[in-house]
């Protein structure tokens, strides 16, 4: 079974996009081009990242964190500074567009959710 047909199973509301590669077994051929993340249902998060076999919470540094947010990747190299976590400091492009309404609320909060668990003196 497919990592993106485990997730579709998972969420229903999602269909990752599966590209069908007839004459080839029949399978759709699921390609992933981006890392995304998603909100499951009861509560828990799965990162989906190409090139990695497992999914599930993958341990990555705070400042890579947002990277994993699709519709935060525009507004990143407009922060003020270039180590921005986008929580609290000044010139912020992130929570600027999430006070604009041009990333959901939500999201940002997803964020800055997992953000919190992660524990920086892993990565010394
Ligand atoms: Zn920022």
């Amino acid at each position: 079974m497919g990592k993106s047909t485990i997730i579709n199973q998972l969420m229903p509301g999602l269909q990752l996009k599966t590209k069908q590669v007839s004459g080839w077994s029949g399978k759709g051929l699921h390609t992933t081009t981006f890392a995304e993340m998603f909100d499951l249902p009861n509560g828990g998060r799965l990162i989906d990242t190409p090139g990695v076999r497992e999914f599930g919470i993958v341990d990555i540094p705070k400042a890579e964190l947002s990277h994993y947010f699709l519709e935060m990747q525009e507004y990143i190299p407009q922060c003020q500074f270039n180590n921005c976590l986008h929580l609290d400091e000044p010139g912020c492009a992130v929570k600027a567009a999430v006070e604009a309404g041009d990333i959901d609320l939500d999201r940002y909060v997803s964020y800055a959710t997992i953000l919190a668990t992660i524990n920086e003196n892993d990565y010394d």
